[in-house]
């Protein structure tokens, strides 16, 4: 079963998706909650950090509704302009063996239009949103072990036959710990050479494989012991 992360794994969203529903975060707190641009920066900044997710931050602390929440912050009337057909993912995608599902910790409908623009709606089974993360009376989206595990057992399958395909290390070492197999994408974004190693420093033990992009996954679903993995693996250039 290979889990597939959606921003910066199948697509590249820093560059033009990310700045965007950054923005559209600060303008939703600077107006709900009557703060300057800079406070709700720093807030939106400090939930993230903090909870992993800016809406947890607003559900927990100022009783927002999380579902026009993601709706006001995702509104992309343009995403398929943003969001183009990738031929050689749907390729990659297709080349892997067993069900494929996408894992993300953004909103349904969102995942579903990039998912659509980027033509690989035919090679994914299902997608697993943020609002299916929510449990026991609140959101616990990635790195949460409790929903990966809860996740897996919907899916119908043991966490060990389960690939985390990934850009956030705190996910995939998450995904580690709960005996999920994981590899680290490194190459989708234009992360600077610097920042990625400082990225992957302490963290590459607890990663099963790196690759550059999902184009390179290995077509097995498990792999050799550590030290090949360690030779298979395509490190950051
Ligand atoms: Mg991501």
């Amino acid at each position: 079963m290979w889990l597939l992360d959606l921003d910066n794994t199948l697509h590249d969203a820093s560059s033009e998706v990310f700045p965007r529903i950054h923005r559209a975060m600060v303008e939703f707190l600077a107006l709900e909650l009557a703060l300057s641009h800079e406070q709700a920066d720093a807030l939106r900044f400090g939930y993230w950090k903090r909870y992993g997710a800016t809406l947890l931050g607003m559900v927990r602390h100022h009783d927002i509704d999380a579902h026009r929440f993601l709706r006001e912050t995702h509104a992309f009337p343009d995403l398929e302009r943003i969001v183009r057909r990738d031929r050689r993912l749907e390729h990659a995608l297709r080349r892997l063996p067993g069900r494929r599902v996408v894992l993300t910790n953004a909103p349904l409908d969102y995942a579903t239009r990039v998912v659509r623009a980027l033509g690989i709606a035919g090679c994914i089974e299902s997608i697993v949103s943020i609002e299916s993360m929510r449990f026991a009376g609140r959101f616990q989206p990635k790195p949460s072990r409790a929903m990966l595990r809860r996740v897996a057992a919907r899916l119908g399958v043991a966490p060990s036959r389960c690939i985390l395909v990934e850009d956030t290390p705190a996910n995939l070492a998450a995904a580690r710990a709960i005996g999920m197999q994981t590899i680290l994408v490194t190459g989708t974004t234009r992360r600077p050479r610097h920042a990625m190693h400082r990225l992957l420093a302490g963290s590459s033990r607890r990663i099963g494989l790196q690759v550059q992009s999902v184009a390179h996954l290995p077509r097995k679903a498990s792999w050799g012991n550590a030290r090949e993995r360690r030779g298979a693996a395509h490190r950051p250039t």
